[in-house]
């Protein structure tokens, strides 16, 4: 990895931490963000005002428990290094405090399918790890429990955890869990939401596989001005 490139990774993560707590997904120094580097990653620092963040305060990590600087990394960089481990997909991380999964955590439930978009996450829940202390490895050991064959989870008592193919994939997952989590809170307030089935879950699953995805641009450049057919399935 270049040095150039490095920066300019390293001038995304505190662009998203910022991101992260002008929107209300986050608040304080809770939460943290790492995006993959060659073999290793890249993460905040524990303990770091995120409006002070500057490029010494986003710390280089090996998948072998190791860190380079003067920075200690995030406490929770066995979530970090652990999903980096497990999954390959994984390109960028981040974990917050959000007010509404971090309410739902409470719960100690898995959130069901009150809406189809909770398959977002890659499944048919979205599920909640089982509490352990911050920064442990029993933590981590919970998170990776909860997020088989999903990309998103929450955490009890803490908030939540998702990754994506890169930082922006990441971060809307994240916008995505908050918002999921907000409507499930405001239905169970209501009365009790119908849970869409399993079998509905499959097909939405199987949607989401062609969902948002635009022709390739050549494609299009090179197609007569002509309608074409949506696909009707
Ligand atoms: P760090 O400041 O060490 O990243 O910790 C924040 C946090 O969210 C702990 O769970
Ligand atoms: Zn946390």
């Amino acid at each position: 990895m270049t040095k150039k490139r490095l920066s300019s990774i390293k001038q995304d993560i505190i662009a998203a931490c910022l991101r992260m707590n002008q929107t209300g997904l986050n608040q304080g120094t809770s939460g943290n963000i790492s995006a993959r580097n060659g073999v290793g990653f890249v993460i905040t620092a524990s303990g770091v005002r995120y409006d002070g963040m500057e490029q010494h305060h986003i710390v280089e990590m090996d998948l072998q428990s190791g860190y380079r600087g003067e920075f200690l990394p995030s406490s929770e960089w066995r979530m970090h290094m652990d999903i980096y481990a497990a999954c390959p997909d994984a390109q960028a991380i981040v974990h917050t405090h959000s007010p509404y999964a971090t309410a739902v955590s409470s719960l100690r439930k898995d959130v069901p399918a009150f809406h189809y978009m909770v398959a977002a996450a890659g499944g048919n829940t979205l599920r909640c790890a089982d509490y352990a202390t911050f920064g442990t490895q029993e933590l981590s050991d919970n998170m990776l429990a909860a997020l088989e064959s999903r990309s998103a989870c929450l955490l009890a008592n803490h908030g939540m955890i998702c990754f994506g193919k890169n930082l922006d994939a990441a971060f809307s997952l994240g916008v995505e869990v908050e918002a999921l989590c907000r409507q499930y809170a405001i239905a169970c307030q209501m009365g009790k939401p119908v849970i869409l089935k399993d079998a509905e879950m499959a097909n939405v699953l199987e949607r989401f596989k062609t969902y948002g995805k635009q022709p390739a641009e050549t494609e299009k450049s090179d197609s007569p001005a002509v309608f074409a057919p949506v696909r009707r399935d």
